[in-house]
């Protein structure tokens, strides 16, 4: 079969003029020709059907131009011809699309294909163009090359957009999982029309008082025959055939529904968070749909609050932004779901407008490296008290987590310490029976100063902090510690440029006193904290090894936030060494002149 793929010259149909292949339909009448002469080959599974395209071939072009894009296309045509130049074929099935049919032994074939990704890789245009591929080795006689196609297909489906696995192979459990979903799709819309989907609440707690401060609504899908599907299993097929949307506005229609008999039966009830998928925020409306089943069950909007997942900014910031601003509007409050699992945590910190973080511990275990795991942890629960943001820990399975959530400064978990999610009835009376909180904010900022506004390098508060005011500081006293979070440059000159600022960091700060001047500063905080008002000292302290570099530091300090752990200081200073020696000398002469 190799003759097929020379490179045409004629017009004919048989032929793709822009890439010289033979047509898909010559081609696949090819396929069926050869399959019935060597049946023998075709059981032993001697040939593969392979398919493949380019991920996201419109957007090439897009940003270059179609010739850009056609000469792509040329190039992987001419690659693959000679790649597959013995006992093969090669069409172009459609646009990007290409399929090909081999005979050929797996290594030998993977070894092409590996072959065809490097020298797309090589491609000279700055964009990474990536490919997929589908691979059926053929095992019936009995299959048309239509249903070898769609084979490939199945297996290309299971890997298209992934970057690192770019290719896959056609097995059972390839099939299973696509009938899986073929079969979801032809039953959810009944489900949804007789009550097959049913909520569950989680409740949260309050790890210090055990006081309930909210609870989570999560689906679930109870089947007449089967029992309950989980989640797991249905959530990622309605996101990809967008059924997610109808099941959410049910969820929350049913939400506000058990809110409104809650309140007519005089139950005092705590805010209930509703998922909101990634999908949903998609679509055009959302916000107002919500906002009219609300109104029609007259539920108080301080009620409900929307739990929006990080991976919804991966898409990009903007639609989730607007969607924020939409329903921040009607009063809803938003809380970001497995904050830290994207990669976007700290861009979408700063530019999203949200109320709560949830932190999954998953993200603790899943390190493999439980240490690494707790570090990254307590930073980011530093810096979410820092920002003002109360922080829910979900997936706190034991008391060591919730314990040490607590000695990081965050007490709110969801979990199975404390409840798996239950039933509607269930849910009702643990409220019944239990004491109910508001959350509050892991850090109040006490001070007028708007302190989140350190965080934006453009913002009056840092322009004041490191140009106008003297040396500077922001730290953070906790169980004796005291940790520098942020200094200016003027700082570190007053304190006679004896150490950079990424050192401050690592130190702890009060190690560069001697144990009399460590009290004197230690009395000062503590006063700071009692009176809530400025203090001052002056202490000698020392930031080298070499003790002729001792320094006397005029500090004053402010506290502008506390949390339950820890209290968080301005601290300002002036090195008054030189005024400390002058006097030292004046008094020396006095003394040895009486
Ligand atoms: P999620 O929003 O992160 O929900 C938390 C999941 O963690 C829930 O799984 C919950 O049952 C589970 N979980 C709670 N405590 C623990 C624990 O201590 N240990 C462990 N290992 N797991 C715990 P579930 O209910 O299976 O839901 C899975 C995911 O499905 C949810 O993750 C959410 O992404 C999605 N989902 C559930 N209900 C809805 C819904 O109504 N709408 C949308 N869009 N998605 C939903
Ligand atoms: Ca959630
Ligand atoms: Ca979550």
């Amino acid at each position: 079969m190799s003759n097929y793929n020379g490179v045409n010259t004629s017009h004919s149909n048989d032929f793709d003029s822009l890439t010289g292949l033979i047509s898909y339909d010559c081609f696949m009448e090819r396929v069926d020709d050869i399959v019935r002469a060597d049946l023998s080959g075709v059981a032993a599974g001697k040939y593969a059907f392979l398919y493949l395209d380019v991920l996201r071939f419109k957007v090439i072009n897009d940003i270059f131009n179609v010739e850009e894009g056609d000469r792509l296309l040329i190039f992987i045509a001419s690659h693959l011809m000679s790649l597959f130049s013995e006992d093969s074929i090669v069409t172009r099935v459609s646009s990007d699309r290409f399929a090909i049919f081999t005979k050929t032994e797996n290594e030998q074939l993977e070894e092409n294909l590996n072959r065809y990704l490097f020298e797309l890789s090589e491609y000279e245009l700055p964009y990474e163009i990536v490919s997929n591929i589908g691979i059926y080795i053929t095992s019936r006689t009995d299959l048309p090359a239509q249903a070898m196609l769609d084979r490939a297909i199945l297996a290309h489906s299971t890997v298209k957009g992934d970057y690192i696995r770019r290719y896959a192979y056609y097995t059972s459990e390839v099939r299973d999982a696509i009938l899986g979903e073929h079969e979801i799709t032809g039953i959810m819309n009944l489900a949804l029309e007789t009550n097959q989907f049913v909520i569950y609440y989680q409740p949260q707690f309050n790890h210090i008082d055990k006081t309930m401060v909210g609870a989570e609504a999560l689906v679930r899908w109870i089947h007449p025959q089967r029992g309950v599907i989980s989640p797991g299993k249905f959530i990622p097929i309605f996101e990809k055939n967008g059924f997610i949307t109808k099941v959410d506005l049910y969820i929350f229609e049913q939400v506000c529904r058990f809110i409104k008999k809650c309140l007519e039966k005089k139950i005092e009830i705590i805010p209930i968070s509703v998922n909101i998928s990634r999908r949903d925020i998609y679509h055009p409306g959302l916000a107002k749909k919500l906002e009219e089943i609300r109104i029609k069950y007259d539920v108080p909007v301080k009620l409900i609050r929307l739990e929006v997942t990080e991976s919804a900014t991966i898409d990009g910031i903007q639609r989730i932004s607007d969607f924020i601003s939409e329903v921040h509007r009607y009063g809803y409050v938003v809380e970001m779901d497995d904050f830290g699992s994207a990669y976007s945590s700290l861009n979408s910190l700063k530019s999203i407008d949200l109320d709560i973080l949830k932190l999954d511990m998953k993200f603790l275990s899943d390190e493999g490296n439980t240490n690494n795991g707790s570090i990254i942890l307590s930073s980011v629960v530093r810096m979410a008290k820092w920002l003002g943001f109360p922080i829910i820990a979900e997936g706190v399975e034991n008391k060591e987590q919730a314990d040490f959530l607590l000695s990081i400064g965050s007490c709110y978990v969801q979990g199975y310490l404390y409840s798996k999610p239950v039933p509607e009835d269930e849910f009702m009376q643990m409220m019944i029976d239990s004491g109910i909180q508001p959350l509050k904010p892991a850090m109040n900022l006490i001070n007028k100063m708007n302190a989140n506004n350190f965080w934006d390098p453009k913002s009056l508060e840092t322009m004041i902090f490191s140009n106008y005011v003297g040396g500077a500081a922001i730290y953070e006293y906790k169980n004796g510690n005291l940790e520098i979070l942020r200094v200016n440059r003027k700082y570190i000159q007053e304190i006679g440029n004896h150490i950079s600022e990424t050192e401050m960091w690592k130190h702890n700060f009060l190690s560069f006193f001697d144990d009399e001047n460590r009290e004197k500063y230690i009395a000062m905080l503590e006063r700071a904290i009692e009176s809530e008002d400025e203090e001052e000292c002056e202490t000698w302290r020392n930031y080298t090894d070499n003790p002729e570099n001792k320094i006397c530091i005029r500090d004053s300090v402010r506290v502008i936030g506390k949390s339950i752990d820890s209290v968080m200081f301005y601290n300002m200073i002036r090195n008054v060494t030189a005024e400390k020696r002058a006097l030292e000398e004046i008094q020396r002469k006095i003394t040895n002149s009486v």
